[in-house]
């Protein structure tokens, strides 16, 4: 891999892929072969427990296009393309799924459209996924309406499958933030972006490798990222409990002031319950921030390598 000669890198970012990493390699340069380009495929595990790390030195021993870095442990997939675009060398990158779920024959079409269209982004959105739950699709929907009514954004349809050209790996990899949000970011960027409709493959894995506690978490991360909106809804949650708290005083004080100051229990009841969960809710969303800006301060490295393999 000369710097100077790669056009594309594929980024590969594995999670314990020891049964379709292989396949999807070979598919992958078969693309790429077919369009006489030259390339490279950067393997990103994101510490795996299986044997995929074993695979990816089997077939980086054997594959000059084939480069690989091992995380310390796992630290996410965002990780996992941020260090798979920092160690490409390509003019562009595609980032896909280990899994085939994204389709290898798109490249040949993303890359025409970078390369004859000038798109700087070239995004596939996914029209369909055949394998995924309904509370999945439930959570993904809910998530999705949040974002889009918090940051403006909709990334209903965006999927991780996407080109970038080298200038906005350069944007992308130049930001200080440690919580990366890869499709959010790509639409704040503004840069020129072309998408491309494709089918969700039933891919050779069926069972994704995100949990959902990491699926809760990546979405408390990006709206957080993107959005100060929650911060402003503790703020009308505390102007609503102040509007309903004076008429109840106006109304308390008029008791007070007949002389019938006594029962209420009820209300004192409720108003307790009610005021403790705003207050305990809103200081939970101010926590989320907080957490945000603990994590960005500390300026902890996004990931650690263990070992890199890259062809001499
Ligand atoms: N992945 C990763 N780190 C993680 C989780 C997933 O690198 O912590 C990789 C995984 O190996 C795959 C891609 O990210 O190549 C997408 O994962 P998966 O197919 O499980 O997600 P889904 O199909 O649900 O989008
Ligand atoms: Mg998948």
């Amino acid at each position: 891999m000369n710097k100077d000669t790669v056009t594309i890198s594929v980024i590969l970012p594995v999670l314990n892929e020891q049964e379709v990493l292989e396949k999807a390699v070979q598919k992958i340069s078969a693309q790429l072969e077919s369009l006489g380009i030259s390339y490279e495929i950067v393997i990103v595990d994101d510490g795996s427990t299986d044997s995929t790390w074993d695979i990816i030195e089997k077939i980086q021993s054997s594959n000059r296009h084939v480069g690989a870095l091992r995380f310390t442990r796992n630290f996410g997939k965002e990780a996992a393309m941020a260090a798979g675009l920092s160690h490409a060398t390509g003019k562009a990158a595609v980032i896909m799924d280990a899994d085939l779920q994204h389709p290898p024959e798109l490249l040949p079409r993303m890359i025409g459209m970078w390369r004859d269209h000038g798109f700087k982004i070239v995004q596939g959105v996914k029209e369909s996924r055949p394998d995924e739950s309904m509370a999945r699709r439930l959570g993904a929907k809910a998530f999705y309406w949040i974002m889009s009514r918090s940051s403006g954004y909709d990334l209903s349809q965006v999927t991780d499958f996407v080109l970038l050209d080298q200038s906005v790996i350069r944007v992308y990899l130049k930001l200080p933030e440690r919580n990366l949000f890869l499709k959010g970011l790509l639409l704040w960027s503004g840069f020129e972006r072309a998408v491309i409709p494709f089918r969700c493959t039933q891919g050779a894995r069926q069972k994704s490798r995100w949990t959902l506690s990491m699926l809760f978490r990546q979405a408390v991360h990006a709206v957080t990222a993107f959005s100060a909106l929650p911060l402003q809804l503790v703020t009308a949650a505390g102007i609503t409990t102040f509007i309903f708290s004076m008429a109840l005083a106006i109304h308390t004080l008029y008791k007070k002031a007949t002389g019938q100051a006594v029962g209420g229990f009820t209300t004192v009841i409720l108003l307790l319950l009610i005021i403790g969960s705003v207050l305990m809710i809103s200081l939970g969303i101010i926590g989320l921030y907080l957490e945000r800006i603990f994590t960005e301060i500390k300026k902890r490295p996004r990931y650690l390598v263990r070992d890199t393999l890259f062809p001499k």
